[in-house]
């Protein structure tokens, strides 16, 4: 596996592939890796030539410092995981790599609503980093195809709009959530939850999956508000349960009101934000 440092040596190597007609998959990570983010790769492995993973924790898109201080970093134990699944190639840039001095790199795009509701609402400034950041990561790699996780839904909203305003010419593939045996959505920050939290943890899964298994009888906003109070337990703190549009992340009245629906839900455990979401139905 290469590893590259700075963007201009990743450049040239990349450059060097694609002369040999070779497609490269691109999957950014914050590290921290896990199986969620190896199916990331594995799936761009399967559909692509070549699989630059970028690890890097960017600053821009936490709104609160010490979630950034405290963000899990595990550098040695990434690489060794790259290695099990035969990424071919690993970038772990620095901060100033991305955000030279010199380069304004914000992204003055309007996301209109997504940049509104459920994470936004409660991030605010965040879906800004995380524009930024991805652009700039693919104004470097230029991939073919970019693999992200359906575990950060809306992440993946404001990507794929960004991609179309900006009619960048890369295809994003959305890779589902992969989960612990108990049903947690895997997530870098379950690390932090202390060992009591971590067994209460499952039952964010089970409330979505429960809201899931109501979606024929009651309707959405009513299933949410039960939703809600089943998760109002000593150690919880709820954030949002909604059940919205899976395009547009607007709440719906009725389940026919839409052909792509989902529940998206954060939840504080202690310390520690975590977010999950279950498609009820897409047939868009
Ligand atoms: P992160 O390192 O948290 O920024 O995540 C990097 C990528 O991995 C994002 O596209 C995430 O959506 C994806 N990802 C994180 N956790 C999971 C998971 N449990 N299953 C699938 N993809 C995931």
């Amino acid at each position: 596996m290469y590893l590259f440092k700075k963007s201009i040596d990743l450049q040239k190597h990349l450059d060097q592939l694609r002369k040999q007609n070779l497609q490269i998959g691109f999957t950014p990570t914050m590290g921290a890796l896990h199986q969620g983010h190896l199916s990331l790769v594995n799936k761009s492995l399967s559909k692509t030539d070549i699989n630059v993973c970028s690890i890097f924790v960017n600053p821009t898109q936490f709104n609160e410092k010490s979630d950034l201080d405290k963000y899990p970093r595990t550098t040695s134990q990434d690489l060794e995981l790259l290695t099990t699944v035969n990424n071919d190639i690993v970038w772990m840039p620095s901060v100033e790599d991305i955000y030279p001095k010199d380069l304004d790199t914000t992204i003055p795009l309007d996301f209109g609503q997504l940049d509104k509701v459920m994470e936004a609402a409660f991030r605010p400034g965040h879906f800004d980093g995380v524009a930024q950041v991805v652009k700039r990561l693919l104004d470097i790699v230029q991939p073919d195809q970019l693999f992200m996780g359906q575990k950060d839904f809306q992440q993946m909203s404001i990507i794929k709009n960004m991609i179309e305003q900006l009619g960048l010419n890369v295809e994003l593939v959305s890779c589902p959530i992969i989960r612990e045996a108990d049903g947690l959505a895997m997530s870098s920050r379950n690390v932090r939850l202390t060992s009591e939290h971590r067994a209460k943890a499952p039952i964010i899964q089970q409330t979505l999956q429960w809201a899931k298994s109501q979606m024929n009888q009651i309707p959405p906003k009513e299933i949410a508000a039960i939703a809600l109070e089943r998760l109002r337990l000593p150690d919880f703190k709820l954030e949002y349960f909604e059940i919205v549009d899976g395009n547009t992340l607007l709440k719906i009245e009725k389940l026919s009101d839409s052909n792509f629906v989902v529940a998206c839900t954060a939840v504080w455990l202690g310390e520690v934000r975590l977010i999950d979401n279950v498609i009820f139905k897409n047939e868009s």
